[in-house]
């Protein structure tokens, strides 16, 4: 089959996430047909740098011989069985005592899910339960940030902050809560206020709103440690602080969704580390087995877990696929793998500084209003060359800049006109030096291409 063979039945027949149906079906989509290192292949011929690892995911790379092997030693062996019933196998127990090995040293258990939604599925379960085992039934709103991300399930996406996603599909979950982002650029620049000041008075939202709903009422705090989806957004310095000291003076639980910061994006195990945080949970997903199976979870911290063991009886909650074998095999050799290559150190004292080097060096250009990176995630912020402010949503730009890109031989997101990457954590030296060569061309394809009218606004897709 060729190109525009896949391209026919996949618009007959496939309808993709996050995506206008009718749109791409009119463009055609693109066809990725294998991959290797930092580097995708499509059905054309064309090598094209995955500035984005996949989805946030494909930490140690494509065409990892090992994790290949991993998975077929354990599908031979046992293909499947769950943990139900009293049962387990060797994969989930290995795996479930690696991730607590590495996590905080309070997170000493795991439930297993399939996927970062079903891992917050599971925390806000888990968290209402806690609170009614601790005889305060009452505790049950769980306050979450705008235009954060916590998946596409009902539960994920009411917890999370997407307006979009919210208007959508009717009512979500009841008893959940939004506070303001600490986005800088944003909505503290625009009004002229120091970055500090704007982290503590977005840390001072977060306590208005517990007022308001009653600090006996509300159960937890979720949050990204970096907003990844909403736009690669790294909290002013005095934001997390400020946020813990909250959160203890109402005993409030605190839940770091870690789907896309664990795993060494931000140069340590747990974005949580790189923050000094001491989550009660943390859900997991994507980095974990580097995407090449799907596997995610919740650690949970002790206090949590010693009352769900000790006080909780049965918890009548999981998943087909909760702790998957073969899903766990690969994910328990992806650490074992990241851990003997030095990967995270390798993101925090290496590439991660390497390339916030160079990425900041994109503010030069007039169509950048700041470039900002932490380990290996960064973003850029689009502006107005002529004003210096940003451009009106409805010209399509960012999306403009992110197709250009990709037609450069770079995959590099957009959200609205925030340019976001998030490359393998493998990538190297040489392949960051083609990465903001590449960047640098898009950018300036882009300024060329709104000096000529019409930029059509394009497909913008949020995870
Ligand atoms: N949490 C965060 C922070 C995410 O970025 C995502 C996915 N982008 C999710 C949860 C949901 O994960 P999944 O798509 O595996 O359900």
């Amino acid at each position: 089959m060729q190109t525009p063979d896949y391209q026919r039945l996949d618009r007959a027949h496939h309808l993709h996430p996050f995506t206008d149906f009718k749109a791409l079906g009119e463009e055609g989509s693109r066809i990725i047909e294998r991959a290797e290192g930092v580097y995708i292949h499509d059905a054309e011929g064309d090598r094209i740098l995955d500035g984005m690892a996949g989805l946030w995911c494909v930490n140690l790379g494509y065409g990892r011989e090992e994790l290949v092997a991993a998975a077929t030693e354990q599908l031979h062996r046992l293909p499947y069985y769950n943990n139900f019933f009293k049962t387990t196998h060797p994969p989930a127990v290995k795996l479930a005592e690696k991730l607590c090995a590495l996590a905080p040293a309070h997170l000493n258990h795991v439930f297993f899910t399939g996927s970062g939604s079903e891992a917050n599925d599971t925390v806000l379960r888990m968290v209402r339960r806690y609170w009614a085992l601790k005889g305060k039934p009452e505790k049950q709103w769980v306050i979450g940030r705008e235009n954060g991300y916590h998946g596409s399930t009902v539960a994920g996406m009411s917890l999370g902050g997407m307006a979009p996603m919210h208007g959508q599909g009717g009512p979500g979950v009841p008893k959940i809560a939004h506070v303001r982002q600490p986005y800088w650029f944003q909505e503290g620049r625009t009004a002229g206020q120091d970055p500090e000041a704007f982290g503590r008075e977005c840390a001072a939202a977060l306590e208005a709103k517990i007022l308001e709903l009653g600090e006996e009422a509300v159960a937890a705090f979720i949050a990204e440690p970096v907003q990844g989806a909403g736009g690669a957004i790294i909290p002013p310095a005095s934001y997390w602080p400020a946020v813990k000291a909250v959160l203890e003076k109402y005993d409030i639980l605190l839940v770091v969704d870690e789907v896309i910061c664990g795993f060494g994006r931000l140069g340590e195990w747990f974005g949580s580390l790189h923050y000094g945080l001491e989550p009660d949970m943390m859900p997991i997903a994507k980095g974990l087995s580097s995407g090449y199976l799907p596997i995610g979870g919740v650690l949970v911290g002790d206090r949590v877990a010693e009352t769900l063991i000790e006080e909780g009886g049965e918890f009548f909650h999981g998943f087909t696929y909760s702790g998957h074998p073969a899903c766990a095999a690969v994910a328990l050799r992806n650490l074992e793998l990241m851990e003997a290559e030095g990967v995270v150190e390798r993101v925090r004292d290496d590439v991660g500084p390497y390339l916030a080097e160079r990425w900041t060096a994109l503010a030069d250009h007039p169509l950048v209003g700041e470039a900002r990176s932490l380990g290996l995630i960064g973003a850029l912020e689009l502006v107005d060359p002529a004003t210096g402010e940003r451009f009106d949503s409805a010209r399509g730009v960012g999306p403009l800049c992110r197709d250009l890109c990709f037609a450069g031989g770079l995959v590099m997101r957009s959200v609205g006109d925030t340019m976001i990457i998030s490359p393998p954590l493998v990538i190297s030296h040489a392949e960051i030096d083609e990465l903001m060569e590449k960047a640098r061309a898009a950018l300036d394809a882009t300024l060329a291409r709104l000096a000529t009218p019409t930029t059509p606004k394009q497909e913008e897709s949020l995870p």
